[in-house]
This record gives structure tokens, sequence and C-alpha cells, in this order.
């Protein structure tokens, strides 16, 4: 019973205790409860190999930004994926990169790829705390299509610092009468990205050289086949049709899949397109019927019952319960955003929220094999050899991560990044494919926390608990 369509004979039992393929709980979820299986596509259903396609997204908007106007010297840059950590949030006032916790303390600081050392993030930052709140200043680079532009912003930094051309300044580079802010810069990448997605250059490049950047997984059919055995699925996605029938249908998720006739969208309940999420999850937009034939909308608001094989643009998380006759709370949504996705469907409709980080993979590779080095100390005790050492350990540590060290921490300190998942997902994995390790009937249970009520007394209570607690003013 411990596999859904996995061979116990091909895959043994040690695989279920494998970090690769576990799916973690923050808050206790009983499969059998849930009624209606909703997925995210980009990262999530359709996967993208790393470091492949963040270069590609580079290059593109490295190459966007010279065509109006920035220096020929940015194409000597070439994207560096031991740099970028998802997460990281960019002053758009002093150009820096930082790494914060959730009440925005300062983990780390970056000006360009140089590592500011305290006394100068102090300069900067006096309090050695942002308030993360200002995000007409701080913007928070979150999603997976963000790395690139992560690596961008260093880039920029470094060069425009480096050239002796420009005049350094506080807020930006003075060259001639010419001042280039750093909010300026800010802008020209955002704006940058915009054409590099909007005009669909990002996606006609992935389209063409598929083996390189996408994952062609043929277990994302069994997992889907298996949940729609016992409930219902649907695909909400930001993407427009004509690319999610190219991604899902021709190349990436049914590529190996023994019925290649079968239509990709036989696989869901409903499929939603163009769905604007966050948005989505508030008051979203119309609901449009898709011409599949011709990817066109059709005029007007569908107000009719669920058409099985039709595609919906537009409409919202209510539309969609209304439309497959489900609750919010009957919902597993599966996401690898965790603002779009997951903060916005477990703050503004309660559903169950199960977060793919496919960074998870070598985040827990690194904890597990370099967590041994403080386990493996035989010498006697000595407080300050001890603490030197444990420094060293954590540096090392963390750089073995990548420059900007791990996504979830810094030393022994979370990053808003681990915050927001403990706090809105209530379960997470490197892939959503992990489902396949665990009964459609499973309890994935909470572990026990303990929370501090007095000095002299403590509770032990699981996390459900323990955000209530966190709600109830003392
Ligand atoms: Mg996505």
């Amino acid at each position: 019973i411990f596999f859904n369509g996995w061979s116990p004979r091909k895959h043994q039992l040690s695989v279920l205790f494998s970090f690769d393929y576990r799916v973690f709980v923050n808050r206790s979820v009983t499969l059998e409860n849930i009624k209606c299986y909703g997925f995210d596509m980009d990262y999530t259903l359709a996967a993208y190999k790393s470091p492949d396609y963040e270069d590609l997204g580079f290059e593109l908007l490295r190459d966007r930004l010279v065509s109006i106007g920035y220096p020929h010297e940015l194409l000597r840059y070439n994207y560096d994926p031991t740099f970028p950590t998802r997460g990281l949030v960019f002053d758009t006032m002093y150009g820096n990169l930082l790494k914060v916790d959730s009440n925005g303390n300062i983990l780390l600081c970056s000006h360009g790829f140089t590592f500011l050392k305290r006394d100068k993030i102090h300069d900067y930052y006096p309090n050695n705390f942002i308030q993360r709140g200002n995000t007409d200043r701080f913007y928070i680079l979150n999603t997976l299509f963000n790395l690139s532009e992560t690596y961008l912003y260093g880039c920029l930094v470094e060069l425009f610092t480096r050239c002796s051309r420009y005049v350094n300044c506080q807020k930006g580079f003075k060259y001639g009468d010419l001042f280039m802010s750093f909010r300026s810069m800010f802008q020209d990448v955002r704006d940058a990205m915009d054409y590099v997605h909007d005009t669909g250059i990002l996606k006609e490049s992935t389209l063409k050289n598929l083996d390189k950047y996408v994952v062609r997984d043929p277990n994302l059919p069994v997992l889907l086949t298996r949940i729609k055995e016992v409930a219902k699925v649907f695909l909400a996605t930001n993407s427009d049709y004509n690319y999610t029938e190219v991604r899902l249908m021709n190349v990436s998720i049914f590529f190996s899949y023994k019925n290649p006739k079968k239509q990709w969208r036989a696989f869901f309940d409903l499929v939603v397109v163009d769905t604007r999420k966050p948005l989505f999850f508030a008051e979203g937009t119309v609901l449009r019927q898709v011409d599949t034939n011709t990817g066109k909308l059709r005029i007007g608001t569908y107000t009719g019952d669920l058409q099985h094989g039709t595609v919906y643009s537009g409409g919202s998380s209510d539309i969609v319960c209304d439309l497959l006759d489900v609750k919010g709370k009957d919902i597993l949504y599966v996401g690898d955003h965790i603002f779009g996705d997951i903060l916005k469907s477990k703050k503004r409709q309660g559903w169950k929220t199960f977060l793919v980080v496919p960074e998870l993979a070598k985040e827990l590779q690194v904890w597990t094999e370099k967590s041994l080095l403080h386990f493996s100390c035989r010498e006697c005790p000595d407080i300050s050899a001890i603490q030197t050492r444990i420094k060293v350990v954590t540096y090392r540590m963390d750089l073995s991560y990548g420059q900007m060290g791990s996504l979830l921490r810094s030393g022994s300190r979370q990053t808003l990044f681990a915050s927001q998942l403990m706090r809105y997902a209530d379960l997470y994995s490197s892939t959503c494919i992990n489902l396949l390790h665990y009964p459609f009937s499973y309890l994935f249970r909470a572990q026990s926390v303990l929370v501090s009520f007095s000095s002299d007394m403590h509770v032990i209570i699981n996390r459900d608990m323990h955000l209530l607690f966190h709600q109830i003013p003392c």
C-alpha cells in the first residue's frame, strides 16, 4: 500500500526514507479527505532544467538591456548559478541584494558581487534591518524565473562600479551630465523581464531546444491518472492556452507516455489558463471559453456548467469551486510560487497547500553531508575552540549551497522564504511527483513543536495549534 503506481521491486523500501523522495509536513493533511487536487503548470507540472533555463533567461535579459543602450561590456557576463539564491530582496535605493529573515533583519548583503562586512552594512542600514513592507523600495525576488534577474542586478552594479567612465554615487552612477540611479536600472530590468515574457521570445527559445531546457518525466501522467481515480483534478496556470497546449501535450509531460494519443486535457476535470494569480485567488477576472482550435477567446462571460474537454480562461478560485462543486477546505493546491500559488490560496481561500521547492534536493544533500561535520568531532570540548569551529563549519556549509547560501537559512537563522514556507505551505517537496510514494489515504502528520507559555511551563502541540496561538493576542 505504500506505492501509487510504483513497483516495490523496482524501488526499494529505503527510497521511502530518502530525503529526495519525501514530502515534508508543516501541518497535518489527510489525503483521504482531499476531494480535489489543483496544479500550477510552470515549474510545478512542467519543470525546467536548471541551470540551463536560467542561463537562457539571463542571456535574453542581458541582450535586451544592451539593445536599449546599456554598455556592451555587459555582454562579457555569463550566468553563474553559484551566485543567486531565490528569495533575495533588491534594494532599489542603494542597489544592494539582501538576504533577510521574516522580520526584515539582514542576514547577508552584497553590492554587485562584493559581500559587505557588518560595519559597511550598518552604514547603509543603521539597524541592520529593512522595512520589507516598503514594497515600493524593496523588491522580493521570489520566483524561479527571478534567478536570472537576481544575477543580472549583481552584474549591472558590478559593471558600473568597476567601470572608470562612471562615478560611484550613493544612489547610482554618474556619467557626464547623466545620472543612472539604481531605481532606473531596476525599472529597466523589470521592463526587460516583461519584454522577454510578453513578446514570447523566452517561450520561442525554449520550444526551439526542448531537450536542453525542459524535463520530460514519464511519472507525471501516472500521478495524474492515479489522482483522477480518487479525486477531481484541475490545472490553473497564468500561461496562455497555446503555450500550455504545447508544453503539456507535445513535449514535456506526455512525451514518454504509453498512450500519446490520449489528449492531455483528459487528465484534468477542468483546465483554466490566463488565471492571473494572485488575482485569481481574490476577485479574479472574467471567465471565458477558449476555442481550442484557434486558441482565441470567445466573447462574453461563461455562465454555464462545467463542460468536460472545455478550456477556460481567467476566472477565479471561487468560480473553480463552483464549477467543480468542491469547497476550498477539500482542495490541495500544488504550486511553486510561494506568494502567487501558496500564500494567497491559503490566506484568502483556506485551501490546503503543497509547495514545490526544486532547490530542496540540493539543500538536503548539503545539509545531510555537511551536518555530519558537527558530529565527527571527537576532541575534548574547549568552548572557545568549539565556537570558532562552529563559525568556520557554518560558513563553509553556507558556501556549499552557493555564494548567497541556503534558500532556507543563514547559519542557524531562517530566511524570509523559509518562514513563509512554514506558515503557508501545509506540505512541501522537491517535486509533486513525490506524491506517488504515498497512498491517497495517507495522513501527513505534522511533528509536535514546543511552545513556551511562561518561563516554567511548556506545552507540546502540533503545528495546526501553533498557528492558532500566533493569532491569539496575549
Ligand atoms: Mg509556476
